[in-house]
């Protein structure tokens, strides 16, 4: 598990500062230090890690998946530019359970927004798009 510690280390880094990584960024980061790891190696790894319950793994339709360490948070995605935020709702893992009435071991909440960096684009567009009043 020498690459699987690695990987583990990237995650764990990148996502306290926010940052949530696809296996290609994970994959560059990692060559960084050991320049032989091929790509298949690190998606076995992260399967690994995944299914170990290490890491989270957050899937988001016509975006690739991204990587996240395993405490418990939420997360704000832009609809837009597909940018994801920690959120720290507090957890509602008990209000859950009580609705479905079994044991859950987890839930991921994703909350969508569009991002101050979209609404601003999309503001820019709509200000082109406008008739000039005359
Ligand atoms: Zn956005
Ligand atoms: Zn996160």
């Amino acid at each position: 598990m020498r690459y699987g510690e690695k990987i583990l280390e990237i995650i764990c880094t990148s996502s306290a500062s926010g940052v949530h990584m696809t296996a290609e960024q994970i994959f560059l980061a990692l060559k960084k230090e050991c320049p032989s790891v091929v790509l298949a190696t690190v998606y076995n790894n992260l399967n690994s890690l995944y299914q170990q319950g290490k890491i989270r793994k957050i899937s988001l339709e016509g975006w690739p998946d991204r990587y996240d360490r395993n405490t418990r948070h939420d997360h704000l995605v832009c609809r837009c530019c597909g940018k994801l935020s920690d959120l720290y709702l507090s957890d509602i893992t008990a209000q859950l359970e009580q609705q479905v009435g079994f044991p859950i071991e987890g839930y991921d909440l994703k909350l969508q927004y569009l991002c101050p960096e979209c609404r601003a684009k999309q503001a820019a567009e709509e200000a082109l798009s406008e008739p000039d009043g005359s």
